[in-house]
């Protein structure tokens, strides 16, 4: 079975040239994609405008209504640094829609795994509130999807884009359904994910957080995954993962202090990959979020779907970071003593 991929064909004219979430980001995914050979090989879905219905499984109405009343207008800013354009409202629409079209190719089983290429990213819009370049949050769209109208009963989403994803947290904090798991470095926007964060009420520990120290990156990452991620992983037993897949902890992002490398980002998904197949017949898919540096983006985002694709050969172009990286060993030792998936 092949890996599914789909394009937000709706993204470019929610653009800001001077902003960092910014239209060349996927053009630059894209032209590496066409380079490289690769997109004969994947299975390409048609992407399609996510409903309002869909929007309030998981938004406010009247943050929905927020996102439409920007949109009138040819140029606004919801916070200092989330903006909207005219075709924004389409473009947010659509790139919900077109993650979960991914996602009902992963379920229904056309496709093994697959990634849906999407902007605006989604994982700092909460319940009732869109922020950090996010309109809606793409992810936890199509987690409902699939909870509330594919027959999965537990869904995992793991984030390790460099920032904290607060919106996916907010919504799913008290719904055992669904599984967070976050690494992202601390401190750093937006704030949110201490370790202490870890659900509440019937979601009590089905919320991780794993706040890193600035510099953290390949051997870090690696060593949270195999001795913490994976191990909760495998406690939940989620029927899908989905992975909020940000780019911005590669060493060469502007905005990210963590020092992951292209090769290291594959190391991960190789590792969620394998894992789906053990627990969840191998249905993964992932959701473009963040990621700045546009062409250690497209470089890390090749990588990631040569893995999904089962192609071994991960180029890496930039190569890892020589910098030396903090211990996390007390953060892993906190975890197995603390977090109610691990503990006991
Ligand atoms: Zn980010």
């Amino acid at each position: 079975m092949r890996t599914a991929i789909a394009i937000n064909p709706r993204h470019a004219a929610h653009d800001e040239p001077q902003h960092v979430e910014q239209a060349a980001r996927l053009h630059a995914i894209t032209a590496a994609l066409n380079a490289s050979g690769l997109r004969s090989v994947l299975l390409e879905v048609p992407a399609r405008p996510a409903t309002e219905a869909q929007l309030r499984a998981v938004h406010t109405e009247q943050m929905i209504e927020v996102v439409r009343w920007s949109a009138t207008r040819p140029r606004s800013w919801i916070d200092h640094d989330t903006y909207t354009t005219s075709a924004s409202w389409d473009a947010a629409l659509m790139a919900a829609g077109t993650t979960l079209a991914v996602v009902d190719a992963v379920v229904s089983g056309s496709a093994q795994n697959g990634f849906a290429l999407v902007r605006p990213p989604g994982h700092h819009a909460t319940r009732a509130e869109s922020m950090g370049f996010c309109l809606f949050n793409n992810v936890a769209i199509a987690a409902r999807h699939a909870i509330d109208h594919l027959g999965v009963t537990r869904v995992a989403i793991v984030d390790f884009d460099v920032h904290h994803g607060n919106g996916t947290q907010d919504i799913f904090y008290d719904d055992d359904r669904v599984f967070f798991c976050s690494t992202h470095a601390s401190p750093l926007y937006p704030g949110t994910g201490a370790e202490r964060e870890i659900g509440s009420g019937r979601g009590r520990g089905t919320t991780m957080n794993l706040p890193l120290p600035h510099g953290v990156g390949d051997a870090g990452f690696a060593r949270l995954f195999d001795d913490v991620v994976i191990p909760a992983l495998r406690r939940y037993r989620p029927d899908l993962i989905l992975v909020s897949a940000g780019y911005d902890a590669h060493w060469a992002d502007p905005l990210g202090p963590l020092t992951l490398s292209v090769a290291g980002y594959a190391a991960l998904t190789r590792r969620l990959k394998e894992t789906a197949e053990e627990v969840c017949n191998g249905r993964i898919a992932l959701v473009l979020e963040g990621g700045y540096n546009l062409k250690a983006l497209a470089a890390s985002v090749l990588a990631c779907l040569e893995v999904l694709a089962n192609d071994d050969t991960v180029v890496d172009p930039f190569g890892p970071s020589n910098e030396p990286e903090p211990d996390i060993s007390a953060l892993i030792a906190r975890m197995h003593q603390n977090h109610p998936l691990l503990a006991g």
